[in-house]
């Protein structure tokens, strides 16, 4: 027998073979010419995946929290107001990266599943001014998605600089920063970008950039600090050796590979892609009586699903639908952690895997004694991908 499981959780996904291939390539030197071309190139390409022609790019070893922190050491400065539109509990997060750079927090949420209104937040901004206002796109805890297009609009309206947390939905998600006036977008590699964990990117818009600028006092992180890494992301652009810190080269090697694989498929089409895959999960399991964690399938992510176990099933279903050949999360959101799980679909991710997961929880749904009409799921989710 192969042995193998699909890799189903939100992040690490599962990869192509020419991006794993990338990682096992022979490690040049950071500052060979062949190297200063791919790490250029990635830079260029982030550009386009992240519709961001005025933007600058950041990859640096890292996970999607440095990129976090990245963003939250260069353009805050001790006692500087930010607004957290929290979905979470990537949310929670920022605001505790926020305080330890010194911002003053305020905080727009809203219950489990659900996500603030325009409304809510532009009340919250008319008590500003705040500097910033930072946005999870998606909420890996919950499996929200917020309307960053409209929230942006806002952003600019009062004029404070918007920042989105990307890392669950870039290149999945439709995201277009210059056009809907995202200020910084940050992301990691490990998700919809399709490369195993290891970078942090940034891409930070003109305004941004000034505001880094125009700063009064220094970043109070060294490593996060853009004055060291600036110079670095221009001279490699330009194919030039620079060096500050040892990049993962492997890793950009296989994002390079990736990025030239997402703009391959087409920015458009991946995004289709992954609404479809996502329509047609979210139909065989709610085909089969179960219920999602998002209260709408509006503001349910697309890169994701969130799923409450049925009345009298718990967490002991997951080693189950592993058994049944697909690796599922558990919950994360600590007001209903023990009550739902989480099923990542994004990068790589086919029709072909949303059959085997919907029919590995049905199999272990059926085999902790809930009572369904076993193959309903699988045929809904059929349907969906036929369409
Ligand atoms: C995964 C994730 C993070 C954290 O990324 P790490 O790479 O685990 O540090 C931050 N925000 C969101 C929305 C995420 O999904």
């Amino acid at each position: 027998m192969k042995g193998r499981k699909i890799l189903m959780i939100p992040g690490p996904v599962e990869f192509t073979p020419e991006v794993l291939q990338a990682m096992g390539l022979p490690t040049t030197s950071h500052l060979a010419p062949n190297f200063m071309d791919v790490f250029g190139q990635a830079l260029e390409r982030l550009r386009e995946v992240f519709i961001a022609p005025s933007g600058q790019p950041f990859i640096i070893a890292g996970s999607g929290t440095l990129a976090m922190e990245m963003a939250a050491a260069n353009l805050v400065e001790p006692g500087d107001r930010v607004l957290v539109v929290n979905t979470g509990l990537f949310g929670d997060r920022f605001v505790a990266i926020l305080e330890r750079h010194g911002a003053e927090v305020t905080q727009v949420t809203a219950p489990v599943g659900d996500v603030p209104s325009l409304e809510q937040v532009d009340a919250a901004l008319q008590k500003g001014p705040f500097k910033l206002m930072t946005v999870t796109h998606v909420d890996t805890s919950t499996g929200v998605i917020t309307d960053i297009r409209n929230l942006a609009h806002l952003g600019r309206k009062y004029d404070t600089l918007v920042v989105v947390d990307g890392v669950c939905s870039v290149a999945g998600e439709e995201l277009r920063q210059d056009e809907w006036g995202i200020d910084l977008t940050l992301t990691a590699s490990q998700k919809a970008l399709g490369v195993p964990p290891g970078l942090a990117i940034v891409v930070a818009g003109p305004r941004a950039m000034e505001v880094f600028r125009r700063r009064k006092t220094p970043v109070r992180s060294f490593y996060a600090d853009w004055t060291n890494w600036l110079p670095i992301m221009e001279a490699y652009e330009a194919r030039q050796p620079a060096y500050f810190g040892t990049p993962p080269v492997n890793l950009i090697w296989a994002l390079n590979v990736s990025l030239e694989q997402i703009l391959a498929e087409g920015l458009d089409n991946r995004f289709a892609r992954h609404r479809r895959i996502s329509a047609a999960f979210k139909a065989g399991v709610t085909a089969i009586g179960l219920q999602l964690v998002p209260v709408s399938l509006e503001k349910a992510a697309h890169t994701l699903t969130t799923i409450y176990y049925p009345e009298g099933i718990d967490a002991r279903l997951l080693p189950l639908i592993s058994e049944a050949g697909a690796i599922v999360a558990s919950g994360r959101h600590p007001v209903i952690k023990e009550r739902y799980f989480r099923v990542g679909h994004m990068g790589a991710v086919t029709g072909a895997d949303v059959l085997v997961t919907v029919g590995a929880i049905e199999w272990a749904l059926a085999r902790s004694g809930y009572r369904f009409d076993v193959g309903a799921g699988v045929a809904a989710a059929e349907r969906v991908l036929a369409e």
